[in-house]
């Protein structure tokens, strides 16, 4: 299967930008034409990193769709079917390929840095609650007079 070596290639390419710090997640970006599957590229990443610095990263696969641009008519339109190239406003063969082939890693997020931190003397456990502003809930605790 390709997947593998897509994710060897990506494991080389992280290696190389990440220097001696540790990666979290890996977002990738693949257009559709690539013919990949993203649950096993993910499945191989796992694979592949298993027993290297990198195992324990996560690969985050953004599916890109294949988007013509039509010269028949114009349109700029997403293709669903991506064996058949058409347009699908007018179905004119005379397009341009204009997203779909995409095969590259786009950013890389590393995981906390320096494990020991000289200015920190602190010894209690401090939870950086991140926001959440997808799942906000109702806040029932005392909340201070604002004025
Ligand atoms: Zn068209």
């Amino acid at each position: 299967m390709h997947e593998l070596s897509l994710c060897r290639s990506i494991a080389g390419i992280v290696e190389g930008a990440r220097g001696d710090r540790a990666v979290a997640t890996v977002h990738l970006r693949v257009g559709r034409l690539r013919q990949v599957v993203p649950e096993t590229l993910v499945y191989c990443w796992g694979l592949v990193v298993d027993g290297t610095p990198l195992a324990g990263s996560v690969l985050d696969v953004e599916s890109v769709p294949v988007v013509l641009d039509c010269r028949s008519c114009g349109e700029t339109t997403e293709v669903a079917h991506v064996l058949v190239l058409t347009c699908a406003a007018c179905e004119s063969g005379d397009v341009s390929l204009r997203t779909g082939e995409e095969f590259l890693v786009t950013s890389l997020d590393l995981a906390a840095v320096s494990p020991s931190p000289p200015s920190a003397p602190s010894s209690g456990t401090p939870v950086p609650d991140p926001p959440a502003p997808d799942q906000r809930e109702t806040h029932h605790g005392p909340v201070p007079p604002s004025r």
